[in-house]
């Protein structure tokens, strides 16, 4: 797949990039009333708003559907925003296009099903619009990566990928925990596909939002989503993470801008010796590493040689606390050093178990 750049089909002064705009489109007052606000702290390259909303459970507000189309013209004619809305299904898809929205957007909960985004797809063949692809609501980047595919398929090559979080079942400060290696495994395969990060719903309240969003722009995402109302307190949806657009105004004001690259010789040069130390680390990891599956090879035959079995509960448990206090006491966190060695543990029991199924040759 190869993409239009960002910039091409959403053109922005101002950096960083920011779409924004309420949850929901509730009354003509209130979009009218956050755009003018909006349009007053000149920051936001494109005006967002719910018009079907998708909620866990019935009889929460669930949007004011094709009116609401109406009154975001209206915005359109009265501020110059270009407007985005989110579309589930076939219908809502050629209702966008009848009212002239100008980005589309899929959401999360449709994103997961690849029927409701084949049929979205099939509306939009033939047509020249711009589509931003939510995360599905789980961690699963494949099917992320399918929606994406079924809307290129249909001949649009206007498309950004909205991170906005995933379900996480255990305890989590987030309303959907950012799991920062699927979008950058995302950028990994698709370099050229823009990334936009979706804070408000990421944090699900807005005290988390600044660390977010300027995480965001640390990582190199190419811009923000965030919502934002009037007044906050008596939105319909999603109350707690909306900013007012004085307080949206006050946070991109404090984020720090960071530049995929430097032409300064000296920033350079620096960087380019702390990149070989890291080099040679890398390199005495490896011997390192090699050293230890060396090890492992004799433990394997030993243990072939006695009989005892590869898998061993109480040593793999000890390695585990152990290893975690050992890094604890260097300032290394533990949850990583759990990892490394569940990955070591895994090609060591697959070592071993090469060792016990291999002949011997002499005998
Ligand atoms: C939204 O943007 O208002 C929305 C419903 O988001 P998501 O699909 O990410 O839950
Ligand atoms: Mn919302």
């Amino acid at each position: 797949m190869q993409f239009e750049p960002l910039h091409t089909w959403l053109p922005t002064k101002n950096e960083p990039l920011i779409i924004s705009g309420p949850c929901g489109a509730e009354s003509l007052e209130q979009l009218l009333t956050t755009a003018r606000q909006l349009k007053e702290i000149d920051r936001v390259a494109l005006f967002r708003a719910g018009v079907w909303k998708p909620r866990t459970r019935p009889n929460a507000f669930e949007g004011m559907g094709e009116e609401a189309l109406i009154w975001l013209q209206e915005v359109k004619k009265q501020y110059g925003f270009k407007i985005t809305v989110e579309v589930a299904n076939a219908q809502h898809t050629e209702l966008a296009l009848k009212y002239g929205v100008d980005v589309l957007w899929i959401g999360a909960r449709t994103t997961v099903n690849p029927f409701s985004v084949q049929e979205i797809a099939d509306v939009l063949k033939g047509v020249d619009v711009p589509v931003m692809v939510k995360n599905p609501i789980h961690a699963d980047l494949q099917l992320w990566i399918g929606g994406i595919e079924r809307v290129y398929n249909s001949g649009i090559k206007k498309i950004a990928a909205i991170h906005r979080g995933f379900h996480y079942y255990g305890k989590t400060k987030y309303r959907n925990k950012p799991m920062w290696p699927l979008p950058i495994e995302l950028r990994t395969q698709f370099p050229d596909l823009p990334i936009i990060v979706d804070p408000s719903h990421i944090c699900g309240n807005r005290e988390l939002i600044p660390f977010i969003a300027q995480k965001a722009l640390d990582l190199g995402m190419n811009g923000l989503m965030l919502e934002s109302h009037y007044d906050p307190s008596i939105a319909l949806s999603d109350a707690q993470q909306q900013l007012t657009p004085k307080q949206l105004n006050e946070l991109i004001g404090k984020l720090i801008l960071r530049q995929p690259n430097t032409g300064d010789a000296v920033v350079l040069d620096k960087l380019q010796q702390l990149r070989s130390m890291i080099d040679e680390i890398d390199d005495e990891l490896i011997n390192v590493l090699k050293k230890r599956n060396q090890v492992i090879e004799q433990i394997g035959s030993y243990k072939k040689e006695h009989n005892i079995t590869i898998f061993q509960l109480e040593r793999w448990q000890e390695i585990l606390r152990t290893r975690a206090q050992w890094a604890e006491k260097l300032g290394i966190s533990r949850i990583h050093i759990e990892r490394l060695c569940q990955l070591l543990h895994d090609e060591s029991i697959k070592i071993q178990n090469d060792v016990m199924n291999s002949r011997d040759v002499e005998s």
